[in-house]
Order: structure tokens, then C-alpha cells, then sequence
């Protein structure tokens, strides 16, 4: 780390910092948005500006402005005036926090290390993949494998080099990818489908044993409450399934952020 950043920065994250590291989050939100478009419709990344859903009218840099866009816009389509649908606004203000609550985390240390910066642009890099995979499986049902498998291989390899043991990373890809690929099995494929097996396994080498525990858990219990919650306000066009992998991106979030803490407190009750 450079002398000055730690002189300047290494002993908390001041307010102007935290803004930067918001308003960073929201620009990734942002692009996280035209990668799930584009995710959906087979478009690449790396060709062709963005461009409104309804009237295809290419979008100006000014259309872009992550949140400010929205907000200036009155949430409407500058060209046909068609509503913008919530949840892109949404997108980059929950980046934007995130990766505000993990920076704050990672300064908490009197001074920042090398390791905890690593550690935190390895969170914000999972954050991103696990903010694609709710909304994509939120709005699609679908767990999207081009956006899971590399992120597994590419979060195995920062969790080894950040010093986790190899017997933590490999439990958790077992015990994450196997509880779901045993239920795949025992159901021949009716409960659970292949992008399960593939998110249990990124939420393992990610958590690690035993924290991939407490992310199932909260994922089952989450995911139970809501249903029932669905099933007593009996909505017409529910049809009994749940975007399963949201409640699992959410959990896994909330592990990475509290995990430790909830492990601890758990113990405590049962002992
Ligand atoms: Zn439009």
C-alpha cells in the first residue's frame, strides 16, 4: 500500500472516503444492470452502448449517471417516456451500500493492511456476482452458470491466497455443492436444477466450513417465510415456486458480512 494512502486513509474510513466508495459501488451497480440486460439477451459486454428496452434510443452519457439519472428522470425514459423499471435504481443503490459496509469493515483496523484490502476488493467482487445472481434468478428463475462457475474458480483462488486453508475451501465446495447435487438426485431433478449445485459450490469456497451452514440455514428460513407469507396472501400467479437463489445470494451476503458473530451466538444458546 502506498505510504500516503495509509498516512491518509489507514485509520478509518473518513466520510469523504466512504462517499468515493459509495458512489464506486453505485458506477459497478451500474454496469452490473447492463451486464444482467445483456446476460438475458446474449448481447457481449464489451459491444455497443446501452440502450432503452421500450424505444432502443442509444442512452447518452447524461442517462447513465447511476441513481442521479433516475431520479432526474422522474424514473421515465428520456426519449419515449416509458417507465424505468425500480429495480435498475434499486441495483446500484444496494451496490453502493455494500460496498460502503464492507470498506467500513475492512478499515476498521487501526491501520489497513495489505491482507485487509485484498480482503476487501475480494468481497466486493463476490458481492457483485451475488447481487447478478438475486436479481437474475429473482427476475428470471434462472441461476445464470457463466456468471457462477468463473466466480467459483476466481473466489477459491483469492480465498486460498488470502490465507484460508485448503481443507476449509474444499469442505465448503463439497458440503455446498453436494447438499444441493444429493437433493438433485434423490428428486431426479424436479426440486433442485443445476444452477443450485452450481451457487452451493461459489457459497462454499466462499464461506468455508462451517459458515456455509449458517448461510443454508438462513437461506431455508427466509425462504420459508415468504412463502408462507404468499401462500396466506394467496397471490393468483404464484405458482408455488421460489426464486431460490436470491434467498441463498442474500444469506450468503449476510454470513460474509455476520457469520462469525452467529456462529458464536448460536453456540452459546445450545451449550
Ligand atoms: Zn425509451
Amino acid at each position: 500500500m502506498p505510504a500516503w494512502f495509509a498516512e491518509n486513509y489507514g485509520y478509518g474510513l473518513t466520510p469523504l472516503l466512504a462517499t468515493f466508495v459509495f458512489v464506486f459501488g453505485a458506477v459497478i451497480g451500474s454496469f452490473l444492470n447492463a451486464l444482467l440486460w445483456r446476460l438475458r439477451t446474449g448481447e457481449s459486454v464489451a459491444k455497443g452502448r446501452s440502450y432503452c428496452p421500450c424505444c432502443h434510443h442509444t442512452l447518452a452519457a447524461r442517462d447513465l449517471v447511476p441513481i442521479f439519472s433516475y431520479l432526474f428522470l422522474g424514473g421515465k425514459c428520456r426519449y419515449c417516456r416509458k417507465g424505468i423499471h425500480p429495480s435498475y435504481v434499486m441495483v446500484e443503490l444496494a451496490v453502493g451500500v455494500l460496498f460502503t459496509v464492507f470498506a467500513v469493515r475492512a478499515f476498521a483496523e487501526p491501520v489497513l493492511s495489505d491482507a485487509a484490502l485484498a480482503g476487501l476488493l475480494r468481497d466486493w467482487y463476490a458481492a457483485a456476482v451475488l447481487t447478478v445472481v438475486f436479481v437474475f434468478d429473482l427476475r428470471y428463475m434462472i441461476i445464470p452458470r457463466s456468471v457462477t462457475l468463473p466466480a467459483t474458480v476466481i473466489l477459491a483462488a483469492a480465498s486460498f491466497l488470502l490465507g484460508t486453508g485448503l481443507i476449509t475451501i474444499a469442505l465448503g465446495l463439497a458440503v455446498g455443492a453436494g447438499f444441493f447435487f444429493l437433493q438433485h438426485l434423490v428428486s431426479k431433478g424436479r426440486w433442485i436444477g443445476g444452477g443450485d449445485i452450481n451457487l452451493g459450490g461459489l457459497m462454499g469456497v466462499l464461506l468455508g466450513w462451517p459458515h456455509i451452514l449458517v448461510a443454508f440455514f438462513m437461506a431455508y428460513v427466509t425462504g420459508a417465510i415468504v412463502g408462507v407469507v404468499l401462500l396466506a396472501g394467496k397471490r393468483v400467479a404464484w405458482k408455488g415456486q421460489l426464486p431460490f437463489g436470491t434467498f441463498l445470494s442474500a444469506a450468503t451476503i449476510v454470513t460474509m458480512l455476520w457469520g462469525e458473530k452467529i456462529l458464536t451466538w448460536y453456540f452459546h444458546l445450545i451449550v
